[in-house]
């Protein structure tokens, strides 16, 4: 295990790395050791109104850049990201808490989305008419909207920003990104890539800081869309405030991801699924499945049996250690916050299956919560209702597949949820009738790839607009219709119509 040196993180603004003159600042913390590695500086208005102002000045040139000399820089961003790889991930690790190799699974899908944002020029292309009427062409076109923000949390400290960010510098914005403040080292990592890059100065910009920071941003005249990523009672806020003060907002809150497994399912293939999609990065993914919903008794018996056995040999630990399966919790007060959830669990009476709330890590002062599975869970638990962002998971039985329809279907959230089962009309009738946005048969986390679209339903997202896929260039332009008409020169009647045009 590696000690790291307490250091101050700069913003980037306009090119620059820059101290931060605020007084207000927070502590970054290795989650793994449970220290102190970093300050993070909490940008006041004035930081941010300059941000904005230096921000707007350089989208006058970039929007006015070509979209294939735009692409060129992301070409080389894409191969500064892939060549870093190794590095970044540690970097992740290191604020996080999540494995290097989960960290570098997070590249590889950030970096989907720098793929997406390559085919910008082909996005772009609008529609053509020819002669619509009286030798009149009509074409569409998308331009860009200006400054706009992506604020993001601390799950995912690249993939997030880069799929919110990437496709919006692309078709011609000029971004602020307000990082979370657990985790602002790996944006100011990216910054350098993008200096690296080419990307002009002041199109890509870095503001550190907390709750009046982001007041500050999304406030801001001079903010034309606001993209969020975080949890549902934030989300809330962001879209009231961006929406009341006219912007063009996006809101991606939690979840409760749930797997049903029939009773004609592969057990063993929704076992391994379910460890992985679960337990992976402390089950801190806002796709993580957090309900297992087996249906029958029998399906029941059999896939607790068998899941408690594997539950029971999962391995939490550093970040930097190869053979754990998982890492720390972001912080002690999220640790302290599973374990108080679970505590209410069980006085409410659901049975722990698998209790890892005592783990430990050798030496070690890291934030640990061993894997935690609790079965005879029922709905009007809060541990059904709310989001537990961390390794304890829960086992929710049901009779037939109305029943756990019905149940999913009334939960707040709708961000993913999966089915296991071997029966094309199950799977059909699941897939139909589900109210959820993301959904999965036979898979364990129903993530999209990078090209189609990303984005929940119900508590799970506010605002219209999906991230990752070509959404996302939509969410971040405007289009404009022009009608044109070129006269002949030779023509010299004129004539005045007060009719309505037509075709
Ligand atoms: P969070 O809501 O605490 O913070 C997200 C961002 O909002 C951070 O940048 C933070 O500084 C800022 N923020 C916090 N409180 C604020 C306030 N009162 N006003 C304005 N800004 C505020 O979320 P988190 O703990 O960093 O991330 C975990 C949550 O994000 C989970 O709920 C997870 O499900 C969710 N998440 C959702 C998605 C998705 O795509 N739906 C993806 C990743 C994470």
């Amino acid at each position: 295990m590696e000690t790291v040196s307490v250091k101050s993180i700069p913003h980037y603004i306009n090119g620059e790395k820059v101290e931060g003159t605020n007084s207000r600042f927070g502590f970054v913390y290795s989650p793994s050791t449970g220290e102190k590695i970093a300050t993070v500086p909490f940008a006041s208005k004035e930081e941010v109104n300059e941000t904005v102002k230096l921000a707007k000045e350089a989208y006058k040139k970039w929007e006015n850049t070509s979209v294939g000399k735009r692409v060129q820089v992301l070409h080389k961003f894409r191969q500064l990201l892939v060549e870093n790889t190794d590095e970044l991930a540690r970097l992740i690790g290191k604020e996080n808490g999540k494995t290097i190799s989960d960290a570098k699974g997070e590249i590889s899908r950030g970096i989907e989305s720098v793929d997406l944002a390559i085919g910008a020029p082909h996005i772009l292309k609008g529609e053509h008419s020819v002669n619509v009427g009286g030798d009149i062409n009509s074409y569409s076109m998308k331009q860009p909207l200006g400054v706009v923000t992506c604020i993001s949390p601390f799950n995912f400290p690249v993939m997030v920003p880069l799929a919110m960010s990437v496709m919006a510098v692309a078709v011609g914005n000029a971004m602020i990104l307000k990082p979370s403040e657990k985790v602002p080292c790996s944006a100011i990592y990216i910054s350098e890539l993008w200096e690296k890059a080419g990307l002009p100065s002041g199109v890509w910009n870095v503001i550190n800081g907390d709750k009046d920071t982001v007041d500050a941003i999304i406030t801001h005249e001079d903010i034309h869309a606001i993209s969020f990523v975080g949890s549902t009672k934030v989300a809330e806020i962001i879209y009231e405030t961006g929406t009341k003060y006219h912007k063009r907002v996006n809101a991606f809150g939690g979840g409760k991801n749930h797997m049903v497994i029939m009773p004609d399912a592969d057990i063993d293939k929704a076992v391994d699924s379910f460890i992985g999609a679960a337990y992976g990065a402390a089950s801190q993914r806002c796709m993580a499945i957090s309900v297992a919903m087996p249906v029958g008794e029998k399906t029941a018996k059999v896939f607790t049996e068998k899941l408690k056995v594997k539950v029971e040999k999962l391995k939490v630990g550093s970040f930097d250690d190869e053979d754990v399966d998982f890492g720390a919790v972001i912080s002690e007060e999220a640790k302290q916050s599973i374990l108080l959830a679970i505590d209410q669990a069980v006085e409410e009476g659901a049975n722990i299956v698998v209790d890892g709330r005592k783990a430990e890590v050798e030496n070690n002062k890291g934030f640990y919560l061993g894997a935690t599975l609790l079965d005879q869970v029922t709905s009007d638990m809060n541990m059904y209702k709310e989001e537990v962002f961390g390794p304890a998971r829960i086992i929710v039985n049901v009779d037939t597949i109305d029943e756990a329809i019905d149940l999913i279907n009334d939960h707040k959230y709708g961000n993913g949820v999966t089915v296991f089962t071997n029966s094309g009309r199950h799977a059909r009738k699941f897939t139909q009738e589900i109210e959820v946005g993301m959904v999965g048969v036979n898979v364990p986390i129903p993530i999209p790839v990078g090209y189609h679209n990303f984005g929940g339903w119900k508590g799970s997202r506010y605002g219209e607009g999906q991230m990752f896929g070509p959404d996302t260039a939509r969410f971040f332009t405007k289009t404009k219709t022009v009608s044109e008409r070129w006269f002949d020169q030779e023509e010299t009647e004129n004539e005045t119509n007060f009719d309505f045009p037509s075709s």
